[in-house]
């Protein structure tokens, strides 16, 4: 019986042992994939930035049902995946809010996967928890937050203004018949995930009050005063006012400063929404007045909490963001939970664990992807980057505008919109068209928005493979096209 069991056992390790490769085998693995990333690597230059593509549909399916190997599957990815639609590695990538995947944060993910460091717990995972809590601390003093501050390495931005949320929610003890009386005051051009975290922490009910914007999109704080004592005039509770260091539209920087003595007048928590544009601080230039740029970022400390992305600004791989928190008791009266299944792991508290901070108990150990390029290069390549973006931008608006397009105000950042409005017919309609071709040739990719009920092209600069070389044929490819159609 005892025997029977036992050969039984044997059977299915055997059976299982596909799972477990040897070195050998390994390496054969290692060298598919690395030709295969290499030369997509070295392909970038000629890959188009977007593919057209009609339907994913009847594509990828079944993954469980007949086996490849390991160079069937690349080339199932290569045809089916990597040439439809977007290409985000691309430096021709000008759309949204591009980043790119530093290869050395690659190995970092790589790396993450294969140790599988438990990066929840300090109990368990101490040392991936103590590389974590100390890029957090990196974070908060690149971002003049106190070293009482702490946060979360998230996923990305959504999910750091949803945590943040959450706090500030926890941090006023409020309860769901107090929801309709809160009141939360954003511009209209707040990331959407903004609305997605109020409606997701329960409180759709919250009074969203839009407060009035300057010529370049840039909150009023003359008329955030007004509508905060409107609603206290009308028993309503003003609760959190949420600033965009770097909005996705046209990259405005509200003024943060003001916002924050407004918020700390009224007793408001004071939220920033920098996941794009909280690492152009790092950026020693000027702006258009000659002022230092890193004046636009004043009063970004005085926060009481803040998103920011590293998949974007740190040009890392999709899937890195960090939320900044002063209130770490909120922070962790709103996220932890003590199940008797993990008793074990309640004593050490000389590291705060991230399970206790944010929803995810067992997660990706993330900051791998950042840290191993921090170690490698320092961070001047990155401030080089940034400001070489900012430039880039700079110059894409002096170039666009001499073609006779119309521009947005002056970039804040790296972002920009501009229309073409013909003299005869609908300019939404032409500009649209342009976008069109653009994305239909595919070297390039840009997207659009709508302001002023107006349609706008937008570029937003941010892949640290997006280089003069670039720019000059985005325009290029714009110029060939105004001389067909004007
Ligand atoms: C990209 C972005 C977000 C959302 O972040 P994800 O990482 O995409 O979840 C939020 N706010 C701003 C300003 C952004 O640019």
């Amino acid at each position: 019986m005892e025997n029977q069991l036992k050969l039984h056992i044997k059977e299915l390790e055997s059976a299982a042992a596909p799972l477990s490769p040897d070195r050998n085998v390994r390496e054969a693995m290692d060298h598919v994939m690395q030709d295969f990333a290499q030369d997509f690597l070295d392909g970038l230059t000629n890959r188009k930035a977007y593919f057209s593509f009609d339907s994913m549909h009847g594509k990828l399916e079944h993954p469980e049902k007949e086996t490849l190997d390991l160079p069937g599957i690349l080339r199932q990815l290569d045809q089916e995946m990597l040439n439809q639609g977007l290409n985000p590695a691309s430096g021709g990538h000008l759309g949204y809010i591009p980043g790119g995947g530093l290869y050395a944060g690659a190995l970092g993910d790589y790396l993450a996967a294969v140790c599988n460091q438990y990066a929840g717990i300090y109990y368990s995972g101490p040392g991936a928890v103590k590389l974590e809590n100390e890029l957090i601390r990196w974070l908060c003093r690149l971002m003049g937050f106190p070293a009482t501050a702490h946060g979360n390495l998230t996923s990305g931005g959504s999910i750091a203004n949803l945590i943040a949320f959450t706090t500030a929610r926890e941090a006023r003890e409020l309860k769901a018949s107090e929801f309709h009386k809160q009141c939360i005051y954003l511009t209209s051009q707040v990331h959407h995930c903004v609305h997605k975290a109020i409606r997701i922490c329960g409180m759709r009910e919250a009074r969203t009050r839009f407060v009035a914007m300057d010529d370049r999109f840039r909150m009023d704080p003359v008329d955030l005063r007004k509508k905060i004592e409107e609603d206290l005039a009308l028993g309503f509770e003003p609760f959190i006012i949420i600033g965009s260091a770097g909005t996705t539209d046209t990259g405005a920087v509200d003024p943060l400063n003001e916002l924050a003595t407004v918020a700390e007048e009224y007793h408001l928590w004071f939220h920033v929404d920098a996941a794009y544009g909280g690492f152009f601080i790092l950026a020693e230039l000027e702006d258009e007045l000659g002022h230092p740029l890193k004046n636009k970022f004043l009063g970004i400390e005085r926060a009481d909490s803040l998103a920011i992305d590293p998949h974007k600004g740190l040009f890392l791989s999709y899937g890195l963001g960090a939320v900044l928190i002063k209130d770490t008791t909120s922070q962790y009266k709103a996220h932890y939970y003590r199940a008797a299944y993990m008793q074990d792991t309640v004593q050490a508290m000389e590291e705060l664990s991230a399970s206790d901070l944010s929803p995810e108990l067992t997660k990706h150990f993330r900051g791998l992807r950042l840290w191993i390029p921090l170690r490698l290069y320092g961070i001047e390549p990155f401030k080089a980057a940034l400001e070489e973006k900012i430039l880039l931008c700079r110059y894409f608006y002096e170039e666009i505008r001499k073609m006779g397009f119309e521009v947005g105000s002056y970039p804040d950042l790296s972002v920009c919109i501009y229309r073409y409005v013909p003299l005869q017919g609908d300019a939404d309609a032409f500009n649209a068209a342009l976008v069109e071709h653009v994305v239909q040739d595919g070297r390039m990719f840009v997207s659009s928005t709508t302001i002023h009920q107006q349609y706008w092209i937008r570029i937003a600069i941010l892949s640290f493979r997006t280089h003069l070389r670039e720019i000059d044929l985005y325009l290029e490819i714009i110029r060939e096209y105004m001389k067909e159609k004007i």
